[in-house]
């Protein structure tokens, strides 16, 4: 394998946070699918805009409020550009997955009808579960799953059999947070668009590995949150597709989603501020663009290819300690590596690696339907960034071996 054109050691530099001791020893930050640590780039945009330009968007006439207008409205066109979306009115702030899929799942009360059918995927976090049965209860719609296989892989075949003209809906993550997945998502999108249903697609987990193209992916819905890549908490994106955009109803009423107010009537503004009731994360929103501008800086191909020698080596590595299981060994896979190691509890593999400064996740990942599937209370969940090392995953494993021989 060629060497990495990726500069690690200067990369690190740019996280303050990698710096810092926990227990004693040096972090080793393994939890990058539940979080993402921050940059000093945006970390420094979040400053300059609390220190110089802070101010409420689109509505005062004041140099400070249009100057934070400004950087709101590019910052949105910026994300328009990394996602290609065809418009930048297709781009909803949001404050992340859960709101942009809530928004959906609200708006589509009004458009389905009983015995109509929402499909979703066997691996889904519970983001993406609750909001759409919830969907269910109000409208009489059927939710029906997409099964999946032992390594985590949807059944395609069961896929197709399940489509029909009663299917309104398809909702599948781009990437499983819980397995590391990459789901075939042109196919269920192609088979999908035959029968006449629109698709979701949850990209919280893709989009820090992989720079989607909504465009090209032809894809009707997709949400991403901010913190998952590099940018900061409480602030995210859905992507619609202007059709489906105006066809669904506003979700929360209030202050900047409407044109007109009376008593009588209320008319809606138009996109995207149909959807953006409130005073948004106007912070939240310009650190994303920044986020963006970091990571592309440094380039999701080399970021990419990085990540998979990362996979591999802590695959290869993990796997030659004895009773440890990898959960989710599909084909395509992001840097996610759930495992257990027979008769310990993953939480008290947990608690020891933290002693020694490795942060790992455990428990079902709000994953609980995959858990069941694997007859398993949880895993341990190791999941990786460009910003770390292979020497970071040979701390892991000793850390890991160490829990063994005191656990077992
Ligand atoms: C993190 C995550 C979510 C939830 O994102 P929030 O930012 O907490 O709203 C949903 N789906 C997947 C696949 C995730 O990884």
């Amino acid at each position: 394998m060629t060497k990495t054109p990726l500069d690690i050691h200067t990369i690190r530099r740019d996280f303050p946070i990698l710096n810092r001791e926990v227990n004693g020893k040096p972090l080793v930050y393994l939890d990058n699918a539940a979080t993402s640590q921050t940059p000093q780039q945006v970390i420094d945009v979040i400053v300059e805009y609390y220190s110089s330009y802070n101010a409420n968007i689109h509505r005062g006439v004041h140099s400070l409020s249009q100057e934070a207008t400004d950087a709101y409205e590019q910052a949105r066109i910026k994300i328009q550009e990394h996602f290609n979306a065809a418009q930048s009115h297709e781009i909803i702030f949001s404050s992340g997955t859960t709101h942009s899929i809530n928004l959906v799942a609200n708006g589509f009360s009004s458009l389905l009808k009983k015995g109509d059918e929402i499909l979703v995927s066997a691996m889904e976090h519970h983001s993406n579960i609750v909001p759409w049965q919830m969907l269910c209860e109000r409208t009489g719609a059927v939710l029906r799953v997409i099964p999946m296989n032992d390594n985590g892989e949807l059944v395609m075949e069961e896929y197709s059999k399940l489509l029909s003209p009663k299917t309104k809906l398809v909702f599948c993550n781009h990437v499983s947070n819980a397995l590391g997945t990459v789901n075939p998502v042109e196919q269920i999108i192609e088979e999908a668009h035959k029968i006449g249903a629109a698709v979701l697609l949850d990209g919280a987990q893709a989009a820090p590995h992989i720079k989607a193209d909504m465009q090209q992916l032809d894809v009707d819905f997709y949400t991403v949150s901010a913190h998952k890549m590099c940018g900061p908490t409480g602030v995210g994106i859905l992507y619609g597709k202007e059709e489906w955009l105006n066809k669904l109803p506003p979700y929360q009423g209030g202050g900047e989603m409407i044109a007109e107010v009376t008593f009588e009537k209320t008319t809606y503004a138009d996109l995207p501020h149909k959807f953006e009731a409130g005073t948004p994360n106007i912070c939240g929103g310009i650190a994303f663009g920044a986020a963006l501008d970091y990571m592309n800086a440094i380039g999701f191909e080399a970021i990419a290819k990085y990540e998979h020698e990362l996979l591999e080596y802590a695959t290869s590595a993990l796997l030659k300690i004895e009773d440890l299981k990898i959960f989710g060994t599909a084909k395509e896979k992001t840097t996610v590596i759930s495992f257990n190691i027979e008769g310990i509890h993953p939480y008290d593999i947990g608690v020891i690696l933290d002693k020694l400064g490795i942060a790992v996740r455990t428990g079902h990942h709000c994953a609980q339907p995959i858990m069941d599937f694997f007859k398993i209370p949880g895993t341990v969940r190791a999941s990786f960034s460009f910003y770390n090392t292979k020497e970071e995953v040979d701390v892991l494993v000793a850390g890991v071996k160490r829990a063994k021989t005191m656990l077992q």
